[in-house]
């Protein structure tokens, strides 16, 4: 049976190459994936690397999409996404040419050795939750508090800028299952 629609929110990262381009093709390969539609995505913003090595800034975004994925295939999707673009895993938060992780998946709360979500450090990145609320107005996190206040506690915010490039969202598609059109 196919799993119900849920709304799940993506974070996307890349600093290696063409970062730009990797953003793209790593939202045109998700949206590719059946069970897999993206809605709509944030502002491109570049972002001083946090933790791990010292390496080049980052471009990140968020993504909204719909998928018919349980928590679990959505991040193998997302895995799928990384290896197919040439993502090689050497140091943890090393350089990448694409990072793909899940920030929100609907309402739910999942404390798995593989999966967290949250993603465990949402709250502490304004490089994720800058452009999550771009396209999660309202947005909220499972315990009811909102995006917007777990940004105000990392202020002041420095080094995430929005840059002048988009993101081209895929034309929409249904995702087999959904209802039928009246
Ligand atoms: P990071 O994204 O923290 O820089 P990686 O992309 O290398 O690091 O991910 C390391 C591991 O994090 C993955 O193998 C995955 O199993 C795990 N993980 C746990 N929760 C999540 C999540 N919400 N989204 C993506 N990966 C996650
Ligand atoms: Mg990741």
């Amino acid at each position: 049976m196919l799993a119900r629609e849920s709304v799940a929110f993506l974070g996307l990262g890349s600093n290696l190459g063409d970062r730009l381009d990797s953003l793209q093709r790593a939202v045109d390969r998700l949206d590719a994936d059946p069970r897999i539609c993206v809605d709509d995505v944030s502002s491109v913003y570049e972002t001083a690397p946090v933790g791990g090595p010292e390496q080049e800034p980052f471009l990140n975004i968020a993504a909204r999409v719909r998928t018919r994925h349980s928590p679990r295939r959505l991040l193998a999707a997302c895995q799928r996404v990384e290896a197919g673009m040439g993502r090689v895993r050497t140091v943890r938060w090393g350089p990448r040419t694409i990072d793909v992780d899940i920030l929100l998946f609907s309402d739910r709360v999942i404390a798995r050795r593989d999966l967290q979500v949250p993603h465990p450090r949402l709250t502490e990145r304004a490089f994720a939750l800058i452009p999550l609320m771009e396209v999660a107005p309202g947005g909220r996190l499972p315990d009811g508090s909102s995006l917007a206040a777990a940004l105000a506690r990392l202020a002041p915010i420095e080094g995430v800028v929005v840059v002048g490039s988009q993101i081209t969202v895929p034309p929409a598609d249904d995702l087999p299952g959904a209802a039928p059109p009246v």
